[in-house]
């Protein structure tokens, strides 16, 4: 984070009880808890709603089966909330159900382990026939050699923190993305609030807080320095890939202790193979090299041979937020739980709190422990209530399944307006997006699915510029600009993994962005958005040029 001295003039001061760092599923879940009992709470979010690990994240509803025996206290914490997040917001959760598989390249004595240590952490398995397996799952390796089944799910995590976010408005909390902590404000030994940049309008704002909660997930460090205490967050890199269509329905894990590519999990219309974990100094700066994705490739074969052939649509990388008190070799060692820093009795800084590490699963956990401590440090006690009401109240109450958006395109009669076709998103969903204050078409991205199918925005991000443009009327050039940023971020994303038929699709894309609408050449006012993505995937001598896995 680059600081520097504020030559502008104050726009605005706000005061508050809480004030929340980071708009991530921590932050926006943080939010809604402290909204829910009765504080005045604002959130400030440096770009849009899930831009850090939220939105880069692999999508897996975590039984707890992949930390039973290694991190027995992160399993605990995954299966509670597993179940309290299926009652509370079901519409983002699909119940797949999962595998943890012994295939011939791992220690078959592992299984009884595993079998022994989920009863010890109350996660529900139960081994099957590797036949039954097979009966269920057709492409899972025939090889298989032992199977047991948990309650993993699949997981929406956009459509999760933006429900999270809007409860939390209609509690009363002001959420505020575009939003850049600056400084923290801190009179001798008590943090006040935080000062902010408005990015959008180039303004600055002070908040004045009761308590700051630093909410920032792998920038928690970097919070952490500004308020003056170190906070020992190791950003630890992850890379997943999207297949182009659901292999299997069924979460496949390995039964073995975590490692690099051994989950696939089906997501909505895709499934993931993922992930990796290396330590990087910059949660901000990584590249996706190719020996990644060659062994995602090569790891995925193992659970589904065949996978590497099938098409590749996608490739991303995500940091985790992992904290060590101490200084930590491997990533892979830090465990998955999560953990509340109260500054008072750590550092003797007053009015700050840290709540980092954790998974998506434990988000809600997260927030209570969280507010718990804000209700200590008011001197108040006022009861959680987020484990009991549902996100979305007024909404149906049932699990989302792969046929739910078809089917609300067709009870709506939509099928003729719709911008996206892969992820089916019709105009009204991205007009609703513009109009909730998106700012980028990524953030439309976020709000809507848009570009993430087999055509990775290329019929879709033409119509999509064209309703900006309608809805908001600004300069052609902003359009401009919005446009080539957006095709600038998919193809980020693609550059890992060109070949075959996404190669394919990469050039009929070009063809319809370069070839006929000229868009490396349309008046952007010679200007780049400081408003989009600051993920920046480096060229390495490794991942320069298209790659092909093995
Ligand atoms: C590769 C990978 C795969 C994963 N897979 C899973 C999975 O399948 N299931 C699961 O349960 N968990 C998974 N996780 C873990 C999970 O994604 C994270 O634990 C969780 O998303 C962290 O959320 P967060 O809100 O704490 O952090 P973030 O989502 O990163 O939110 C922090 C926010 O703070 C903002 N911020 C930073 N600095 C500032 C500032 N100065 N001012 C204002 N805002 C600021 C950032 O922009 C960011 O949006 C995975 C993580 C990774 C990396």
């Amino acid at each position: 984070m680059r600081l520097r001295p504020w030559r502008t003039a104050v726009m605005e001061r706000i005061d508050t009880d809480v004030l929340v760092i980071g708009g991530g599923s921590t932050g926006t879940g943080v939010a809604r808890d402290a909204a829910m009992r009765g504080f005045r709470t604002v959130l400030v979010e440096k770009r849009d709603l899930t831009h850090g690990t939220t939105g880069r994240y692999h999508g897996l509803l975590h039984s707890g089966g992949r930390y039973v025996v290694k991190d027995p206290v992160s399993a605990k914490e995954c299966i509670a909330e597993n179940l309290i997040l299926r009652r509370i917001i079901p519409q983002v959760i699909e119940d797949t159900g999962g595998f943890f598989v012994i295939t011939p390249w791992d220690d078959p004595e592992y299984g009884d382990r595993f079998r022994d240590a989920c009863t010890a952490c109350a996660v529900p398995c139960e081994e099957i026939s590797v036949s039954e397996a097979l009966r269920r799952e057709p492409r899972l390796n025939p090889q298989a050699r032992r199977v047991f089944v948990v309650p993993d799910g699949a997981a929406d995590s956009f459509l999760a923190t933006h429900a999270t976010a809007e409860s939390a408005r209609e509690h009363g909390a002001d959420i505020r993305t575009y939003h850049e902590v600056t400084e923290i404000l801190r009179r001798d030994d008590t943090v006040g609030g935080a000062r902010a940049r408005d990015c959008v309008r180039d303004e600055e704002v002070v908040i004045e807080a009761a308590v700051t909660v630093n909410a920032s997930g792998a920038w928690a460090g970097q919070i952490g320095r500004l308020a003056g205490c170190e906070v020992n967050v190791i950003p630890g890199k992850g890379v997943m890939i999207a297949m182009s269509h659901r292999l299997t329905n069924t979460v496949l894990n390995r039964c073995k202790l975590p490692a690099d590519g051994d989950i696939l999990v089906p997501i909505r219309t895709v499934c993931v193979i993922g992930t990796t974990d290396r330590h990087v100094p910059d949660p901000e700066r990584y590249g996706i090299e190719d020996w990644e994705v060659a062994l995602l490739m090569e790891e995925g074969d193992k659970l589904v041979p065949g996978l590497s052939a099938a098409r590749v649509l996608h490739a991303w990388a995500g940091v985790r937020p992992l904290y060590s008190e101490t200084a930590a070799s491997e990533t892979r060692d830090v465990s998955r739980t999560y953990t509340l820093l109260d500054h008072e009795s750590r550092d003797g800084i007053r009015g700050f709190v840290t709540i980092t590490g954790g998974k998506w699963t434990t988000f809600r956990q997260m927030a209570e422990v969280t507010v718990d401590a804000v209700c200590r440090k008011l001197g108040v006690q006022r009861p959680c209530r987020t484990h009991e009401e549902r996100v979305t109240p007024g909404r149906e109450g049932r699990l989302f399944t792969p046929g739910t958006p078809l089917r609300a395109v067709e009870s709506e009669h939509t099928t003729g307006d719709l911008i996206c076709e892969c992820e089916l998103v019709p105009s009204e969903r991205v007009e609703a997006a513009i109009a909730s204050g998106a700012v980028t078409l990524d953030d439309v991205r976020r709000d809507s699915r848009l570009g993430m199918g087999p055509c990775q925005g290329g019929f879709c991000t033409y119509r999509a510029a064209g309703l900006l443009q309608e809805r908001r009327q600004p300069a052609v050039r902003e359009t401009n600009l919005a446009l080539r940023d957006f095709l600038q971020e998919r193809w980020k994303g693609l550059r890992p993994i060109l070949w075959g038929q996404q190669l394919q699709q990469a050039r009929l894309d070009e063809l319809i962005y370069l070839g006929i609408m000229n868009a490396d050449h349309l008046d952007t006012g010679d200007r780049t958005s400081p408003l989009t993505d600051f993920y920046y995937y480096q060229d390495t001598p490794q991942s320069a040029g298209p790659a092909r896995a093995g």
